[in-house]
């Protein structure tokens, strides 16, 4: 499906750089490139080779700037079209010029993913796979890109197409059984389809439960620092930002609101919280500055609870102690470069099933047992870390839950022999959702919106 019409933008960021790219892609790419290029050298530009000119205004002759252009014949192009890159230098000028003539002989503005959407269309990228392409651009960190990259390459498509495989089978027995109806393989029919609808459950399921780990590698894990003041908080935030941002100070209740960093700990983004200490307090900034924490407590993902280990505990560590949620807690007790009055034993009592963890941020002693903790914590000691296929994607994620519904109505039913063509409806709804994930069965409207999450020139 060759589109119409040839479309041009410019490919790379904006601002001033080396380097700037005019794409162009379509029919007409070749001919546009010849109209506006001169090439130095020789009169002909070949496919696929580099060619060194100038960018010449065809009716004034004047040159718009000197550039490096390269013409690659479709079909094995990134949008399985004839397309043209040229590299003008990097700045707005010359590629607002040289677009302005790209368009002015024969192209249209591109709009925002425009070229990965034709690869879609073309049949080169399936709809998981062109999502990917803006998860690879957009990565933050290398777990992000490495989780997208897998995507792009298919891994998470093949892993559809395998279920959706299994539920073709089940399809098909149904059909026979619905057409050649059997009395006496009618019960091996049902026990086969329980067993063939358990193993696409299990599938899907497995998928879905990646999401979590999927939506923490996209939007970050929040992790909340609490502890009453002067216990280090900032101390640590500042340990794990490896930068003095946030503010060290020895008078109580400096960190009067809420201050976030994001960073990432081997390779998972984390939002980072510094509350200020949870206590009753009269002053007013420092109690707004409570309640935001006792939020960021809320919404987090991850608390780490913080006390000096070098005091007694006060009945505000015990009030906390009471409120953690100890499974999604990290118990630090720090400042143990002086001498040490709470020790982990005595924690361990009260909070069983919490991490604690002991820390000298002075003497920078604990800090990457945090980080491990936080890893551990994220993947469950359990997810591989390379070949694993995450859910990063929330069409996806809904997608595969009302997959998941669908089997579980055909299972209940198959249970309890209930008509073949009823189980048939509901195993199709499953296959259909599956397929809107790749874009086998996807409307034109859902379609628009993927690729209008692009940049312009993608
Ligand atoms: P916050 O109020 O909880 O954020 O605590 P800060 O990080 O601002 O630290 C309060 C004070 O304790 C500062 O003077 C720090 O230098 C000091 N401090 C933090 N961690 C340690 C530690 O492990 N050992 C010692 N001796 N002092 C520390
Ligand atoms: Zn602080």
């Amino acid at each position: 499906m060759i589109m119409e019409d040839t479309i041009a933008a410019i490919a790379t960021p904006p601002g001033e750089g080396g380097i700037g790219i005019i794409r162009i892609s379509g029919e007409n790419a070749k001919k546009i490139l010849d109209t506006v290029f001169a090439p130095a050298n020789s009169t002909i530009v070949e496919n696929r080779k580099m060619s060194y000119g100038t960018i010449v205004d065809p009716f004034s002759q004047k040159v718009i700037d000197e550039v490096l252009s390269v013409y690659m014949k479709g079909p094995k192009t990134y949008t399985v079209e004839d397309v043209v890159e040229i590299n003008c230098h990097g700045g707005m000028v010359p590629l607002r010029r040289t677009l302005e003539l790209v368009l002015k002989h024969g192209a249209r503005m591109a709009e925002p993913g425009e070229f990965t959407k034709r690869a879609f269309l073309n049949g080169r990228l399936d709809l998981s796979q062109a999502e990917a392409v803006i998860d690879v651009i957009k990565a933050k960190t290398d777990k992000t890109f490495d989780v997208a990259l897998n995507q792009l390459e298919g891994i998470f498509s093949k892993k559809i197409k395998e279920i959706r495989k299994l539920l073709v089978d089940v399809l098909v027995n149904i059909t026979v059984n619905i057409d050649y109806p059997d009395e006496d393989i009618e019960e091996i029919t049902y026990d086969k389809l329980e067993q063939d609808l358990s193993l696409v459950r299990k599938a899907v399921a497995g998928l879905i439960k990646s999401a979590d780990t999927g939506r923490i590698l996209q939007e970050g894990l929040n992790v909340a620092i609490i502890g009453k003041p002067n216990v280090g908080k900032s101390s640590l935030m500042n340990n794990l930002l490896n930068e003095a941002r946030a503010i060290v100070t020895e008078i109580p209740g400096t960190t009067r609101d809420t201050i976030e960093e994001h960073l990432s700990i081997k390779g998972i983004p984390v939002r980072l919280t510094d509350t200020a200490g949870i206590r009753e307090t009269d002053d007013l900034i420092e109690k707004m500055g409570i309640e935001k924490s006792k939020e960021s407590f809320n919404h987090a993902d991850l608390v780490i609870f913080i006390m000096d280990s070098s005091r007694e505990l006060s009945q505000e560590d015990l009030e906390i102690i009471e409120h953690l949620e100890q499974q999604k807690a990290i118990v630090v007790l720090n400042k143990i470069d002086l001498k040490q009055v709470v020790f982990c034993e005595q924690i361990a009592e009260m909070l069983p099933k919490a991490v604690i963890i002991e820390t000298s941020m002075e003497k920078q002693q604990g800090i990457d047992l945090i980080e491990d903790k936080i890893v551990d914590m994220v993947y469950g000691g359990k997810v591989s870390q390379s070949d694993s296929v995450m859910v990063t994607n929330v069409r996806h994620k809904n997608l595969l839950m009302s997959a998941e519904k669908s089997v579980d109505d055909a299972i209940e039913m198959t249970k309890k022999k209930e008509a073949l063509e009823f189980i048939e409806i509901d195993v199709n709804s499953s296959y259909e959702a599956l397929g809107e994930i790749i874009g086998e069965t996807v409307q034109d409207d859902i379609i628009n919106e993927v690729f209008a999450r692009f940049c312009l020139g993608k």
